[in-house]
């Protein structure tokens, strides 16, 4: 690793908290294994604190940030510009130096389908069933809209917040492309062998006994289980998934490759895929 010096490029994460990344794993990895003279570091930031710690990364000259929970939203009014992608999500993770600020990127939702790609889960043509209605899940509809897929089936615990993304979302597409569910109401999801993308936060460390259905008639229709936690790197939802006999998928490889766009945007080098299947080794063993 180059030791920091005169001509040293600093990148950082800001949010609130942010002891326990792994980003600065994955970030420093990256620079060492491209030959890059840049260091990456976690920034805690207060609320009241985030335009000013966004203005300071600019005047210190910072190459970029990534921006985690809970201001992936409320970034975007310190933007100078925004990627059309990152606007429609509604959530901003990446933040490039351009012309006058930062412009911002969402990179989890392009991490996320690269991931799928590498685990050769395809969604052009499928319906797609999403677990959840938080900002992640609103997130992953979009993505699947753009990326092609026939339609959504949302569940979640708060019937209402299903509601209103699926209405977004289908304002999004000028048609009928989401429907909204309570979770106990899976048996109305029409059609076998589905891939269920799990993007609750039940079964999320410390609550490792949880998951957001328990019911073996639901995990009897899912062929794969694509769960967006990554810690416990194997979940209950994952468990009950391949006791039924489905494949099953952590979120490790979302945080890796968000993590590689980010970095490929602000360095404008390219990630061998060697570099990226040692990123993954290392995050199942984080
Ligand atoms: P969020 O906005 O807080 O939403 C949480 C969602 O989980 C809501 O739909 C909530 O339902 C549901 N939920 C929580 N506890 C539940 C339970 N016990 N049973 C059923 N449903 C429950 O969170 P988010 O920002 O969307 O994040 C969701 C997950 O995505 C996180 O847990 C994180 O692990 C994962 N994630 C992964 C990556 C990655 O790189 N792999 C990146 C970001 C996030 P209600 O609406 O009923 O409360």
């Amino acid at each position: 690793m180059h030791a920091p010096d005169g001509h040293t490029r600093t990148c950082g994460l800001i949010g609130n908290p942010v002891a326990h990344t792994l980003s600065p794993l994955i970030q420093n990895h990256m620079a060492q294994a491209t030959g890059q003279n840049l260091v990456y570091l976690p920034f805690p930031v207060a609320r009241d604190d985030l335009g000013a710690a966004v203005r300071g990364a600019l005047a210190l000259g910072f190459l970029g940030l990534n921006v985690t929970v809970p201001y992936k939203s409320d970034v975007i009014a310190h933007l100078a510009e925004i990627d059309p992608l990152a606007e429609r999500i509604g959530a901003v993770n990446t933040l490039v130096r351009c012309p006058g600020g930062f412009k911002g990127y969402n990179t989890d939702m392009p991490g996320l389908y690269r991931a799928m790609e590498q685990d050769g889960v395809e969604i052009a043509g499928r319906d797609v069933v999403i677990l959840g209605a938080g900002g992640v899940a609103r997130a992953v509809a979009v993505m699947l809209l753009y990326r092609g897929a026939a339609g959504v089936h949302i569940l979640n615990r708060t019937e209402d917040k299903a509601r209103a993304v699926a209405q977004e979302v289908n304002s999004m597409a000028g048609r009928t492309f989401a429907r909204a569910y309570a979770l106990a109401d899976y048996g109305q999801i029409p059609g076998a062998d589905w891939l269920v993308v799990q993007a609750t936060s039940a079964g999320m460390h410390p609550r490792v006994e949880d998951a957001p259905i328990e019911a073996p008639e639901f995990y009897r229709h899912v062929e794969i289980g694509y769960d967006l936690i990554f810690n416990p790197g194997v979940t209950r939802f994952m468990k009950l998934t391949e006791n039924s006999g489905g494949r099953a998928y952590n979120g490790a490889k979302m945080l890796v490759y968000q993590g590689i766009i980010a970095f490929e945007l602000w360095t404008g080098t390219t990630i061998s895929q060697s570099t990226a299947d040692e990123l993954c080794r290392m995050m199942a063993q984080a």
